[in-house]
């Protein structure tokens, strides 16, 4: 099976302002013919910010997502936005369920599949975050952890247009570590062994997994050479055109 079109998608978190059109430019202008080749982009800003890169992007072919959105399609749930919301505004991902989500909204898997399924319903594809904290990790359960957040949090109607996978263990994420390569090709596999049951033989194949957590332009050849590693989620270093771009051509 051909490896997946790989996938750099960039969150930028609760930062960014009408300002960082700028570096959305930077990242358009550095999208060459040759990087398109080889490499999706995406951007997730926050959502104020949406409608504007969504515009500004038309015709770059960098993707415009989300970062997170409601199950319902509407109604009274205040300071909420709906998958139709974000794809009405330009977005074409979404993310659910990043480890702040998890941590500080309380959001556990059912909550997570909900959110991914309304994305599908939107015409979104799913950007699903999975991954085990330092004392899982610690305690020999990452793997156990990552399939239980897996079978909880992908939805039935998932496929390779409408899903991908991030895996971002929490304490890579905005520390500076990282697992190591060796670590990363032993949960990927068991996330492509997974899919297998999620999405059906052969288009589990198909589905790309990205890893996230403290990836930068230093590490980015080294991690996105392991199997069943089709791309990265990027965090900190997405704020920053050329840092972004950089990681983008380690592929
Ligand atoms: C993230 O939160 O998705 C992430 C990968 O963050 P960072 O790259 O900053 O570790």
């Amino acid at each position: 099976v051909d490896r997946p079109r790989p996938l750099v998608a960039g969150n930028w978190k609760m930062n960014g302002l009408k300002s960082s059109a700028k570096v959305l430019s930077e990242i358009q202008a550095g999208y060459t013919p040759g990087l398109k080749a080889k490499v999706e982009l995406a951007v997730c800003p926050p959502a104020t910010l949406i409608g504007m890169f969504a515009m500004m992007a038309v015709g770059s072919r960098v993707a415009i997502g989300g970062q997170d959105c409601h199950p319902k399609e509407m109604g009274a749930f205040t300071g909420d936005l709906s998958a139709e919301m974000l794809a009405d505004a330009g977005a074409t991902y979404a993310i659910v369920g990043h480890s702040e989500r998890r941590q500080y909204h309380g959001e556990k898997d059912a909550d997570v599949c909900a959110k991914a399924l309304a994305a599908h319903r939107a015409g979104l594809t799913a950007i699903v975050c999975i991954g085990e904290t330092r004392q899982e990790r610690e305690a020999g359960r990452t793997l156990s952890v990552v399939k239980k957040q897996l079978r909880g949090s992908v939805p039935a109607d998932s496929n390779s247009h409408n899903l991908v996978i991030a895996y971002e263990p929490v304490w890579a994420i905005g520390t500076g570590l990282t697992p190591t390569p060796a670590d990363v090709a032993e949960v990927h596999a068991l996330i492509r062994d997974e899919l297998r049951r999620l999405v059906g033989k052969g288009e589990h194949a198909k589905v790309r997994i990205l890893y996230g957590g403290s990836v930068k332009p230093s590490n980015a050849a080294e991690l996105m050479a392991v199997a069943n590693v089709d791309g990265a989620l990027v965090g900190g270093a997405s704020l920053v055109a050329a840092d972004f771009l950089a990681i983008a051509g380690a592929y």
